[in-house]
């Protein structure tokens, strides 16, 4: 099965990816994971996207298309995959179906996590995440039991760079500006399923089962 996972920032992209790929062994693929291991390990793509992703702004399209081609290298990914983040742009859709089709594979479906901009705010601003063990808190919804602490480990939490709001509502317009396009080119291949987002964490995961187990 290869699925794709779209949604604004702070939808809940990574937290529902974590949850499938448990379930159901894919894959997890997110090139913002990829693209802030690049920055953090210092190498060429790396410093060439740190400036774009602290802006919130997207990295060019090449950039995407180096990464994605070099990940399909990889041959771990003939167990099936789990897109995220990826694509956000139209020319990367349009790029994807023909990467896709020279490795003979497809998209099964692609699911929509929906969710009105002004309940990202509180998740992305409040967010705060554990480096050791990737628990995600809030400080207004999850907070830790001592601040700044990760419950599970004791590792020191820190913020995404982009997570405060001028890059959240940079990320957010280039979410509608260049992703909206992304859902209605799947759309039109009749593969998108949509999910309501702002419900609790577990009852959006069990609507992406429902949707999942109809598909298997
Ligand atoms: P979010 O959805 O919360 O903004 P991501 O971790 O998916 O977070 O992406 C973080 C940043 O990485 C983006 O703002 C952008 O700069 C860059 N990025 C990630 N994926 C892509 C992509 N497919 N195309 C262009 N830029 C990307
Ligand atoms: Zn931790």
């Amino acid at each position: 099965m290869n699925l794709l996972i779209i949604g604004a920032p702070g939808a809940g992209k990574g937290t529902m990816s974590e949850r499938i790929m448990d379930d159901y062994h894919l894959i997890h693929v997110s090139t913002g994971d990829m693209l802030r291991a690049a920055v953090k390990n210092e190498t060429a793509v790396g410093l060439k996207a740190q400036e774009y992703m602290n802006r919130g702004e997207l990295v060019p399209d090449e950039i995407i298309h180096d990464i994605i081609v070099e990940r399909f290298s990889q041959d771990d990914m003939e167990a099936g995959f789990l897109f995220d983040g990826y694509p956000r742009t139209y020319a990367q859709a349009v790029d994807l179906d023909e990467i896709l089709k020279q490795l003979g594979k497809k998209l099964d479906c692609v699911i929509n996590l929906n969710i009105e901009d002004q309940e990202l705010i509180e998740r992305i601003t409040g967010r705060r995440l554990c480096p050791a063990c990737g628990e995600i808190y809030n400080i207004y919804t999850k907070p830790s039991k001592v601040e700044g602490v990760c419950d599970r480990c004791g590792e020191s939490l820190i913020q995404r760079k982009d997570d405060n709001l001028e890059s959240l509502q940079v990320r957010l317009s280039e979410y509608h500006k260049n992703t909206q396009p992304v859902i209605e080119y799947y759309q039109e291949l009749g593969i998108v399923k949509d999910v309501d987002a702002s419900k609790d964490k577990e009852d959006v995961y069990s609507d992406i089962r429902d949707i999942l187990e109809g598909l298997c």
